[in-house]
């Protein structure tokens, strides 16, 4: 089977990488040339664990392809997915014009029957949205195709983007033909999934159900913050408050630390948008815009901790930010944590020192100069006063705490991931979350 991915981001070229791995033959279009110039030389514009060992083995023999031309290979797959971004536009809802451009560009070029299925995030309505715009091409060109359109969206984890997507909890897919149906149910069947792990319905709660995840996980992760806030001012543990509710199989472990807040490039914007979209059909998210507001104060908890710790003088003070990522094992700082703490920590005239095994560069291209970008996390705690843990990357979990702590200046930890039990041990002054 031949297809094409549209957008080499990290549902992109994650999905590439595994559908090429396990046999199909794969095309990746990018309008961005100098990606695509480095895909072609072997570069991965992204880290994900796998991914390039994958990219390197399927290159080599000859499954994958790069292209900034869709018009030169659409023609050519039975299936073409739209991976392309939809950022939030101004008022938050989700900006789909990339997609809609790709819809275009689709129906410019298309010359024979195709499956278009949309990978990225779009609001339910999206795929008619798509179909229009093809047809409408075609209504330029003066001609009558068949194709159809399908839904697909996407569940990766990144860090983890290649696990999941060779070993989905479950596919997604919204259909509206037989036909894209058995052309999806095949493709899938080359990933080897079971057929009690692929959900077909109608491509509106296929669009749904993508947001309707998101919103749920990150509804989790707010109220634990709300409980962890409500636990520091009757003096109970957030951990034991945790282990003690996930251990009822109603409820479950997963999702319920607290913390600083979640980021990343899909729950802000995801939650933001099905806000929107519940507004345009007349439907208040009051769950969901209280889950937005908490996670907005979340990502402030640590500032002012380390703020009242300083009893409001904290201009000038030196200190270091661990973690710029909005998870371990991903260079992907979109909506960070970080990124707001840093901002504040700026704002407040503080001079700050960031370490990442991973981020440096993303988070240079944002705030330049105004950082000092450390090379290790020993050389970031020279002559601190305070360090923030934001990303739990497993490199802060093996260290000579005796070794960062004789170089700080005054051993204030603020962990805003709730897991260094042992750091009031080692003589540090240790703030954390709940
Ligand atoms: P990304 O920004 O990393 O990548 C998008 C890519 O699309 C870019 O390389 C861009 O150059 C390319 N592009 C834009 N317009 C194009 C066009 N007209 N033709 C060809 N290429 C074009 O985005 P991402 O993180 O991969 O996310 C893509 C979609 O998947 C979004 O809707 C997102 O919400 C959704 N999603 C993301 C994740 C995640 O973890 N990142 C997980 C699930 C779903």
């Amino acid at each position: 089977m031949k297809i094409a991915i549209v957008g080499t981001g990290y549902v992109g070229l994650v999905s590439a990488a595994c559908f090429a791995d396990v046999g199909v033959d794969v095309s990746c279009i990018d309008i961005d040339e100098a990606k695509i110039e480095r895909l072609k030389r072997g570069e991965i514009p992204i880290y994900e664990p796998q991914l390039k060992e994958i990219i390197e083995r399927c290159v080599a023999q000859g499954r994958l392809h790069f292209t900034t031309s869709l018009a030169e290979v659409i023609n050519d797959v039975a299936i073409t997915f739209i991976a392309v971004g939809t950022p939030p536009d101004e008022d938050g809802s989700a900006d789909i014009s990339q997609v809609l451009k790709v819809a275009r560009q689709i129906g410019e070029s298309l010359t024979q029957y195709n499956l278009i299925v949309t990978k990225s995030t779009v609001p339910v309505g999206s795929s008619q949205l798509i179909k229009q715009e093809i047809q409408s091409a075609f209504v330029e060109r003066g001609l009558k195709l068949n194709f159809d359109v399908a839904s697909n969206p996407e569940f990766l984890k990144e860090g983890k983007a290649v696990e999941d997507c060779m070993h989905p909890e479950r596919v997604i897919i919204g259909v509206e033909s037989p036909r894209a149906k058995a052309l999806l149910e095949e493709l899938y069947q080359m990933m080897g999934f079971r057929s009690e792990q692929v959900f077909f319905m109608d491509i509106q709660s296929s669009e749904m159900t993508k947001y309707a995840a998101n919103a749920m996980l990150a509804t989790r992760i707010s109220f634990m913050n709300e409980i962890a806030l409500l636990c520091e001012k009757v003096g109970a543990n957030v951990d034991d408050v945790r282990a003690g509710i996930g251990s009822d199989s109603r409820i479950g472990k997963k999702f319920l630390n607290a913390g600083c807040g979640y980021g990343g490039s899909c729950f802000p914007k995801d939650i933001k948008a099905l806000i929107k979209t519940g507004l345009a059909h007349e439907q208040e998210m009051k769950i969901l815009t209280a889950v937005e507001e908490v996670n907005s104060y979340q990502k402030t908890v640590l500032f002012h901790k380390f703020q009242d710790y300083y009893l409001g003088s904290v201009a000038g003070k030196k200190v270091a930010v661990w973690g710029l990522a909005f998870k371990p094992e991903t260079d992907d700082v979109r909506e960070s944590c970080s990124m707001t703490l840093i901002a504040q920590l700026l704002e407040a005239d503080c001079q700050v020192v960031v370490y990442d095994p991973i981020a440096i560069e993303p988070t240079r291209a944002i705030f330049g100069d105004r950082l000092i970008y450390a090379d290790d996390v020993y050389a970031s705690v020279e002559g601190v006063e305070a360090v923030f843990h934001i990303t739990e990357w497993q490199e802060f979990r093996q260290l000579d705490w005796q070794k960062v702590r004789c170089k700080m200046k005054y051993p204030l930890f603020l962990d805003g991931r709730n897991i260094f039990t042992n750091l009031f041990e080692e003589g540090f002054t240790y703030l954390r979350i709940g």
